[in-house]
């Protein structure tokens, strides 16, 4: 014991204020990094490893803990862990170590070693155009996925053969193992090695898919997108993801809608937006002007002295609203007065004269605008 040992809060890279939580979220990530089976012949990973468990085994228990931080390594002393060397590392479950990882929405269910399991879920990201989100689509996605060997239907044996039951485990998939733990000598229940937990043995496999049962295959799948769709959305198509293990249902597939932008159209939720640009004349006159909305074009008026940035709301105009048929967000478009360019010498003096007519009262804003900035102008 003569060796320098490093902090236990060292170890796990936490601090010493560290709740349960924070320490065994540190603990999986080591143990993750450095867990022999995913290192194998690393001697450096294996001793942090068993550093790690180590640590972690002390930090975990509250009594223990205390004492460590009261006396630190040398209150440790006659606890068991001067043997610590024969700690067996193979005792935690990487499935365990990574099953909590990757559960959730697309984990595939959770991690049950016995009984059936649901297939994991697949997600496929579908870019679609703006009008296809709009008003809804079908398209057919082709992808890889695992599926059955429809050779073997999922067996894994060649034909004519069957799985034998393994002798190891006696076919009950799982054996007890008398194992050195730090608290001492425990009976551990862990998946027979010799056939992967599944009980049986697969003597003569399939020649398709090498005994596995299953394999990668590419699936074609009509999809049906519903209208109103937006980027972001997710629509499930239950059964499509990845089959079930011992008799589990197959997984979900998750189309992942992203949409194109439009040129001209805008969309915020169910409201589409789009900026018209209108002359001078047609702004102060008053004019017939043909607004594009997403059906095609709608003939509207505007009215005799339109303002810039001025809108026009259509009503139901816009996006079908998803699941409500016949409902829809609206059309909003916006007046942006286009200033005419290049004019001629006639135009200019035309307009020269024009504007020499005009005095305040045609005009809403400036009077006021100037009222307010007078202190400014020093007027
Ligand atoms: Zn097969
Ligand atoms: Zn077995």
């Amino acid at each position: 014991m003569a060796e320098q040992k490093r902090d236990y809060y060292e170890v796990l890279g936490v601090g010493k204020s560290a709740t349960d939580d924070d320490l065994k979220k540190a603990y999986r990530k080591l143990a993750k990094k450095y867990h022999p089976d995913l290192n194998p012949n690393d001697k450096e990973a294996e001793a942090k490893f068993k550093e790690a468990n180590e640590a972690y085994a002390v930090l975990s228990d509250g009594d223990k803990r205390r004492q460590y931080d009261q006396f630190g390594h040398a209150g440790m002393d006659g606890q068991g862990f001067s043997g610590f060397g024969g700690f067996n590392a193979a005792d935690i479950d990487l499935g365990d170590l990574f099953g909590s990882f990757f559960g959730g929405a697309f984990g595939g269910g959770g991690r049950r070693r016995s009984g059936p399991v649901k297939g994991a879920n697949l997600k496929y990201g579908m870019t679609l155009d703006f009008m296809e989100a709009a008003f809804g689509v079908e398209k057919t996605i082709n992808f890889s996925k695992e599926d059955v060997c429809e050779v073997c239907s999922g067996a894994g044996t060649a034909a004519g053969s069957s799985p034998e039951t393994c002798p190891t485990c006696k076919g009950a998939g799982r054996i007890q193992q008398q194992t050195q733990t730090l608290f001492g000598i425990t009976m551990v229940t862990k998946d027979c090695p010799a056939c992967g937990g599944r009980g049986t043995i697969i003597r003569n496999p399939c020649s398709s898919c090498g005994g596995r049962g299953r394999k990668v295959k590419k699936k074609d799948l009509k999809i049906k997108v519903p209208a109103g769709v937006d980027t972001g959305d997710m629509l499930p198509i239950p059964g499509e993801g990845e089959p079930g293990q011992r008799g589990g249902p197959y997984g979900d597939l998750y189309i992942q809608i992203k949409v194109k932008p439009h040129p001209v159209f805008e969309r915020k939720g169910y409201h589409t937006y789009c900026d018209v640009p209108i002359t001078y004349a047609q702004a102060a006159l008053g004019a017939d002007i043909d607004l594009p909305t997403i059906d095609g074009k709608v003939t509207t008026h505007i009215k005799e002295g339109t303002q810039p940035f001025d809108t026009i709301s259509l009503r139901g105009k816009g996006i079908p609203i998803k699941n409500r048929p016949g409902n829809r967000g609206d059309h909003i478009c916006r007046f942006i007065l286009e200033v005419p360019l290049h004019l001629n010498e006639d135009q200019k003096a035309v307009l020269k004269q024009f504007e020499s007519t005009l005095n305040e009262k045609n005009y809403q804003k400036r009077s006021g605008f100037f009222n307010k900035v007078k202190d400014i102008f020093g007027i």
